[in-house]
């Protein structure tokens, strides 16, 4: 028999929302027109609209 907190970790793992793929680096949002940035370590990333001034801001190139 399964301990309860074995069954709450399966529950957490079961239901966790994977990321979904065109997602924005910062807010984890699903956008249409995400932009192509690169962050600190040169790893490409996408942003959305919203997000844009906020990776302007800490300088990731285009
Ligand atoms: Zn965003």
């Amino acid at each position: 028999m399964k301990s309860i907190l074995i069954k709450i970790k399966e529950y957490f793992i079961s239901s966790a929302p994977k990321p979904p793929k065109n997602a924005c680096y910062f807010c984890k949002r699903k956008a249409a027109d995400l932009r192509n940035y690169r962050n600190e370590r040169n790893k490409k990333i996408k942003v959305c609209y919203l997000c844009v001034e906020y990776a302007e801001r800490r300088a990731y190139r285009k």
